[in-house]
């Protein structure tokens, strides 16, 4: 069944009486050559075992049910089972699992369904609505993955693949960045998508980190004090840090020279590295009563 087809869609939505929800960020792929090309960028193989977000009707689980071991696919919307059960029907290694993949215990579901597999990976054509939230719930959960594969709006990817320290990185920017390492694969436009959303997307490759760029002492403290320092982008770091964490702007002026960073400087300018050392200088400031 060709599911990147708009009339093969059509017809299974016909015959079972579906239709799409906006609400649930429900754009499907209707172009031939995109979930084969996700499902190799993954590194989907006979080895693998694949967590997928968000099947939909199956297009791209068919593409990584061909390829990998095992393919465990989330979805939200139980009026999708009679569709998928259709559609996956040839392919033994694919389970879905209806719920929401906010809910789920990812961290059990992959030790348990993906037991005989020699690596997993994640990959999803993510819905929109709640990208970032489900990237960092992946992320923060410390799944034993090495590889997220995903799409997501192009806004999203220029924010998630930038350099931290650019113009155009923010509190997610280095929040991902602590985690793994980001990559921009590859555009798709908004026409591959039935409906075609707004905009258009990109699929971005995050490899997971075996350990944090930059050691960083209290992990809660750093997500903390990054996301004070982009909550408000156009403030100086001491007026935004002053606002986002209660701290008096004396004493964060003190850490801030401590650190060799101006009281001018604003958030977008500091690297990863600059992140995580204020962050431990601050906490340790604080401690001590200096801040
Ligand atoms: N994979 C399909 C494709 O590429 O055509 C569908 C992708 S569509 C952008 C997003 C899918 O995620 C929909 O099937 C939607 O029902 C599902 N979804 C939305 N919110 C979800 C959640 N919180 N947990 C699991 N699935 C969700």
């Amino acid at each position: 069944m060709d599911l990147w087809n708009a009339a093969t869609i059509r017809d299974l939505f016909a015959r079972h009486g579906f239709s799409f929800s906006g609400k649930l960020g429900q754009n499907f792929l209707v172009n031939p050559s995109v979930c084969p090309r996700m499902a190799q960028a993954c590194g989907a193989g006979p080895e693998t075992g694949v967590l997928e977000i968000g099947p939909g009707v199956g297009v791209l689980t068919v593409e990584l049910s061909k390829r990998a071991k095992k393919v465990v696919a989330v979805e939200i919307d139980r009026r999708l089972k009679p569709l998928l059960k259709e559609t996956l029907s040839p392919y033994e290694n694919a389970e879905v699992v209806f719920g929401d993949v906010m809910e789920l215990e990812l961290n059990a579901l992959l030790r348990e369904r993906f037991l005989d597999c020699k690596e997993v990976v994640v990959c999803a054509n993510l819905p929109y609505y709640i990208t970032s939230p489900i990237l960092m719930h992946l992320l923060e959960s410390r799944l034993p993955v090495s590889r997220v594969t995903v799409m997501v709006q192009k806004e999203a990817a220029a924010r998630l693949c930038a350099p931290v320290g650019s113009r155009e990185s923010g509190a997610v920017t280095a929040a991902v960045n602590y985690y793994a390492r980001a990559e921009k694969l590859f555009s798709v436009s908004a026409g591959s998508f039935l409906p075609p959303p707004k905009v258009d997307s990109a699929v971005i490759s995050l490899e997971i980190r075996e350990k944090p760029p930059f050691p960083v002492d209290d992990e809660a403290y750093f997500f903390r004090m990054v996301k004070a320092a982009f909550a408000q982008r156009r403030k100086t770091l001491p007026n935004a840090l002053s606002a986002g964490m209660g701290l008096p702007k004396a004493g964060l002026n003190r850490t801030l020279d401590r650190c060799g960073i101006s009281p001018t400087a604003r958030a977008e300018s500091l690297s990863m590295e600059a992140l995580c050392e204020l962050a431990n200088q601050l906490k340790r400031d604080q401690s001590a009563g200096g801040v």
